[in-house]
């Protein structure tokens, strides 16, 4: 049975982050200090995802709308060597995932 959008997202685990990032050709090492060591910054432990807020432009001068608290779940993940962040997209990774999984039947 197809997966909602949010037991995707609930699915993502850190050694699929990696497994992730690999295939795409992107390094799962900090880029400050090439460590592989990464923490997620509130997700699944805590129910908790990072997000990016979005909202319209006005016309007049293309400032934020309210946003209405509305906003992009991401990955953010803190490299437990350094403390550099980075983040990706949550659906982006959870989609992905899902489809390998289902590759794998
Ligand atoms: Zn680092």
């Amino acid at each position: 049975m197809e997966k909602t959008d949010r037991e995707k997202l609930d699915a993502i685990t850190l050694e699929g982050v990696q497994e992730y990032l690999r295939a795409k050709g992107a390094t799962d090492s900090c880029m400050s200090c090439g460590s592989t060591s990464w923490l997620f910054m509130g997700h699944n432990d805590d129910g908790l995802f990072f997000g990016l807020p979005y909202g319209k432009l006005r016309q007049q001068d293309s400032t934020l709308l309210t946003t209405h608290g509305r906003a992009r779940p991401v990955l953010a993940m803190m490299c437990y060597n350094c403390g550099f962040q980075r983040i990706h997209d949550a659906f982006v990774v959870g989609y992905w995932l899902d489809q390998q999984k289902n590759k794998e039947g």
